[in-house]
């Protein structure tokens, strides 16, 4: 067998034409262009380079962008100084603080500070716990995203079973909550877990969350399973060169799956595009607009 590679950057395309199609009917309809303010504290080339992304896709989708840029050494009342302001400006519809954050400022105290309408990150815990309880809440961007990806597989996933292997609060917890939202039967597989590959071939999904590269291995899929590859990590080959490879091992799923994400191109790209459905989700619902679906 060899797997359907799912494309996550096409799905993201299209998700970002969709996004930027909500944002323009919400400024002529409602005189609302949603505002993406995003707060990078000192230099990580990795989240600089992300962060250049969403803000550019963000001016692509038709919204307002703006990147704050705090030095290293920043206080964390100066963080939460800034967050307030965000918080308290019209003009501003979603908040992300970029992380990690330097060790003198608390990431629980800053996003407990963000406007939870705000948060279209989706970490603060009212938005968590509005997640857990079923009510309509803004949703982790990963997540969200390796949920739409299943679904250009399985149009429902009620009825599957789901292993999640990693339980973060920014991946592996929302990601099962989603799932169960989705009447998916779910097991959330973590390091003190036993058997982790007897558990993970049970599973009709399986999404990897852990960054560990290539932990999961062929042998560890059911045949014709669809396999979701959150993982991103750098590793050095052979011949010295640097590349980037998920938490599955990719060459050996592709003949066990029966659909795969690809490490770079599958999960990656949806997380911007969900950031952007967020946005517009966030800026419809201040407004008092119907919030676009994004499912
Ligand atoms: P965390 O380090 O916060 O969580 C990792 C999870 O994996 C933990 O729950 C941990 O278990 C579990 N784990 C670690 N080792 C093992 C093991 N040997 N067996 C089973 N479970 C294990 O990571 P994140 O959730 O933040 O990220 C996971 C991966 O996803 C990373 O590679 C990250 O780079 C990537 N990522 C990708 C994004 C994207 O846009 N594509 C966005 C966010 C993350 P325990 O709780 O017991 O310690």
């Amino acid at each position: 067998m060899t797997a359907r590679i799912i494309d996550g950057k096409a799905l993201a395309a299209e998700l970002r034409a969709k996004a930027a199609g909500a944002a323009r009917l919400l400024a002529e309809q409602h005189g609302v262009t949603p505002g993406l303010s995003v707060v990078l504290v000192g230099r990580h080339p990795a989240s600089e380079a992300y962060v250049r992304s969403k803000a550019m896709l963000a001016i692509e989708a038709a919204m307002h962008s703006a990147v704050h840029k705090l030095p290293e050494t920043v206080s964390e009342a100066e963080v939460l100084g800034l967050v307030e302001q965000l918080n308290a400006d019209p003009k501003v519809h979603g908040i992300l603080v970029q992380l990690p954050l330097p060790a003198q400022v608390d990431p629980h105290r800053i996003i407990a500070a963000i406007d939870p309408a705000k948060d279209v990150d989706g970490f603060h815990p009212v938005n968590a716990g509005r997640l857990a309880t079923g009510l309509p809440a803004l949703a982790p961007c990963t997540p969200l995203g390796c949920i739409l990806l299943a679904k250009t597989v399985h149009p429902t996933l009620a009825g599957l079973d789901a292993v999640v292997i990693g339980r973060s609060n920014i991946v592996g917890k929302p990601l099962a909550q989603l799932l169960l939202r989705e009447n998916a039967t779910v097991t959330i597989a973590h390091s003190k877990t036993e058997d982790l590959p007897a558990v993970a071939r049970r599973a009709d999904l399986l999404f990897a969350a852990v960054g560990r590269a290539e932990m999961v291995r062929g042998d560890w899929i059911k045949p014709g399973a669809t396999v979701i590859d959150v993982g991103i990590n750098r590793v050095t080959t052979a011949d010295g060169k640097s590349r980037l490879v998920g938490d599955v091992a990719f060459a050996e799923a592709v003949k066990v799956a029966g659909a795969v994400t690809p490490v770079p191109g599958g999960v990656g790209p949806m997380t911007i595009a969900c950031l952007m459905l967020n946005t517009v989700r966030a800026a419809a619902a201040i407004a008092g607009a119907p919030v676009s679906g994004d499912r």
